[in-house]
């Protein structure tokens, strides 16, 4: 089938002085098929809600898209309007923050925020919308969704208010839902709650979900695909289980080694050591390089092209060319 989703070669750049330009974003290409979740993962400041914002077209000054192209349905973002993309942003695709509170307004309540945005999508009365808002309440599991409707935001726990942006995201009836980080503010118990629901929701609605998490630990129960960035490029690729379970690069090792092992209950030490490279000063080479345990001669000179390993396996690591461990 067609994907919902085909990002080709996007570069989003920051000129953040004459000399100096931040590769945020460099070189990534990927697509999400419709019902499908795919994670991107990777620490903060691997390009990983870079390109979610490049996708959503809410990239700011000193910030651009040099490159690429981003097509959701056959159509190429990059080249339409603003008006056009508002269109794009409400009908196709619904946008999950990590803090809610920035998403919806203060001064309005939550029934008049969600009743406001499903009579932008359509062209219903103000009745029957109210209706579809206290429906869709109901639906992401809000208890009394008649009074959560005269509430306004900062009188919801931020689960309930994650829930209400849930909400807001599908009453549009999206094909594709973007949701960065959607649980990272919110308490350990309610963080699966939420995600339970993105997944029930996806399910509903057959939606595709790009879910952006530095937390290779919620990829396992929640996403079908793991995109891995690392220094604003894609370091690894592939099914879930098969990431986990084969996983190839070094920095993908990494980050499952730092996660807390279940079964002892304590942190392993596997950690990665040092901190990710800014933008704007890559190391020569690969971009791992100055924090890789496995580093050869070649990685500092030469950074190594995304290998395709097998049919859904992807790799950017000398280790795996032939005849890399020379
Ligand atoms: Fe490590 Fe070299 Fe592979 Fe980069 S290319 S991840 S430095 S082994
Ligand atoms: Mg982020």
């Amino acid at each position: 089938s067609e994907p919902v989703l085909d990002v080709q070669k996007l570069k989003t750049y920051f000129y953040l002085d004459q000399n100096l330009v931040a590769k945020a974003v460099d070189d990534v290409s990927f697509s999400v098929y419709p019902g499908e979740t795919v994670a991107i993962v990777g620490e903060s400041g691997s390009g990983k809600s870079i390109t979610a914002l490049s996708i959503m077209q809410l990239i700011n000054k000193p910030g651009r898209i040099v490159e690429g192209s981003i097509r959701v349905r056959e159509k190429n973002l990059l080249d339409l309007k603003e008006k056009q993309m508002t269109t794009i942003r409400g009908n196709h695709i619904g946008m999950i923050f990590q803090e809610p509170m920035t998403a919806l307004n203060p001064v309005f309540t939550i029934g008049n925020q969600l009743t406001e945005m499903i009579r932008k999508h359509k062209k219903v009365s103000k009745e029957i919308a109210r209706n579809k808002a206290t429906e869709l309440l109901r639906v992401v599991g809000i208890p009394r969704p008649d009074a959560i409707m005269k509430e306004y935001p900062h009188q919801l726990s931020g689960g309930m208010r994650q829930r209400v942006m849930i909400a807001m995201a599908i009453s549009c009836e999206p094909e594709l839902i973007i949701a960065d980080e959607p649980t990272t503010a919110l308490d350990v118990t309610i963080q699966a709650q939420i995600l339970d629901l993105l997944k029930d929701m996806q399910k509903r609605y057959n939606l595709a979900v790009l879910l952006i998490t530095h937390d290779l630990g919620v990829v396992y129960e929640y996403t079908d695909r793991v995109i891995v960035m690392y220094g604003g490029q894609i370091v690894e690729q592939a099914p879930t289980k098969k990431l986990l379970s084969l996983t190839k690069h070094p920095y993908t090792n990494g980050l499952l080694s730092s996660l807390p092992n279940m079964e002892e209950d304590v942190e392993r030490l596997g950690t990665i050591k040092g901190t990710v490279p800014a933008a704007y000063n890559f190391p020569a080479g690969c971009r791992f390089s100055t924090r890789c345990p496995a580093v050869m001669e070649k990685c500092r000179q030469i950074n190594p092209p995304l290998l395709q390993l097998d049919a859904d396996h992807f790799v950017r690591c000398h280790l795996y060319e032939d005849g890399g461990d020379e």
